[in-house]
């Protein structure tokens, strides 16, 4: 009896490995072509759609080709399938808070950014000045987050090192880490941005009077834009993006950028505040977390099954690229990436007995 019991337990241990293995390779090798095609018909599709602006409130951004256009894809084998110009450097701009946020919840925890920041949607734009005023609002009890211009001034203030170029080598490195590759700066786009960046100027020193930033805000600001000007591609992003997708690991270079058991704090932010004040319509979509950047750049993660980025700079009135979003809602519909999208299970129960 104990002997057939444990048998049984062995058979039914292989059958659910092996229905295991089966899924992701389906996932990873049979849907290749599949990936492929709802890339292509994504990219076909919205080559010619013009609706959107650059971004002109930093002078750099407004010289973009703004047809530029290029989709990328990762998949667990760590394949990346491409579309369009997938090359081209534009400035990371916004998607860096993401691994600003995600360093420091590495480094000192993830309650270190609950409290400090916040993880609450401020429903309110990027660079709101009265999203500030409003965390004063019952003795600090109001909505922030790293993803937005304040909170993620006050998340590079909160990263550790000796000197301003500690701090920043650890920046830079992180994004390295998460791309698989050694990033730099856009210098016409850290020059641009640094002459024009009055309003993070002040909302670094609101953060500072109100007691969240603890150090120079000033210095806090410069480097904040500095890494919004780090240059990137398509496949740098969507490698970045692929990296929160798999545990925190670069499936390309295999270096673990950040630990597993953190990436989903990063990812509920992401879904919480990527879009800005579109995240909800965001998520109400593609249930993906996502993270989008002035510089016509988005990066959604399907956890488990891919990292996409698509760059196009033309943006809508809440900052955020129409061809990215359209492109990645279309293929993530195609290739059933939303998390919340499950298939009823067939039961084997007769409910009316
Ligand atoms: N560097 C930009 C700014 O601070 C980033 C904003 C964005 O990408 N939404 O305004």
């Amino acid at each position: 009896m104990a002997l057939e019991g444990r048998r049984l337990r062995r058979q039914s241990a292989i059958a659910a490995g092996a229905a295991l293995i089966g899924l992701s390779a389906y996932f990873v090798g049979a849907q290749s072509s599949t990936v492929d095609s709802a890339v292509n018909a994504a990219f076909t599709k919205y080559q010619g759609l013009q609706d959107g602006k650059n971004a002109d409130y930093i002078p750099a951004l407004a010289k973009v080709d703004p047809k530029l256009f290029g989709i990328v894809i990762v998949t667990p084998d760590g394949k990346v399938h491409t579309a369009g110009d997938v090359n081209t450097q534009v400035s990371i701009q916004s998607i860096s808070k993401v691994f600003t946020m995600a360093r420091v919840i590495q480094d000192q925890g993830p309650d270190s950014i609950e409290k400090r920041i916040g993880v609450d949607a401020t429903g309110m734009r990027f660079n709101s000045i009265a999203s500030i005023e409003m965390i004063q609002k019952g003795g600090g009890g109001g909505e922030m987050n790293p993803l937005v211009n304040p909170g993620a001034i006050t998340a590079t203030s909160m990263v550790q090192g000796n000197t301003p170029d500690d701090v920043w080598n650890k920046i830079v490195g992180t994004y390295s880490d998460f791309a698989g590759r050694r990033l730099t700066v856009l210098q016409d786009v850290y020059k641009s941005e640094s002459e024009t960046n009055d309003r993070n100027k002040a909302s670094g020193m609101l953060m500072k009077a109100y007691g969240y930033i603890k150090s120079d805000p000033m210095q806090a600001v410069d480097l904040y834009t500095r890494q919004c000007s780090v240059g990137v591609n398509a496949k740098d992003l969507a490698m970045m993006a692929a990296t929160l997708a798999f545990g925190g690991r670069n499936p390309a270079t295999g270096k673990q950028a950040i630990n597993p058991e953190n990436v989903p704090y990063v990812l509920a932010v992401m879904a919480t505040a990527g879009l800005y004040d579109d995240s909800g319509k965001w998520l109400y979509h593609t249930g993906l977390p996502g993270k989008s950047g002035v510089g016509g750049g988005i990066i959604a993660i399907s956890p488990g099954k891919f990292g996409i980025a698509v760059v196009s700079p033309p943006l809508d009135d809440a900052g955020n690229s129409v061809r990215a979003q359209r492109a990645i809602r279309d293929i993530n519909q195609a290739l059933g990436g939303n998390p919340y999208a499950v298939k009823a299970r067939a039961t084997t129960t007769n409910n009316n007995q």
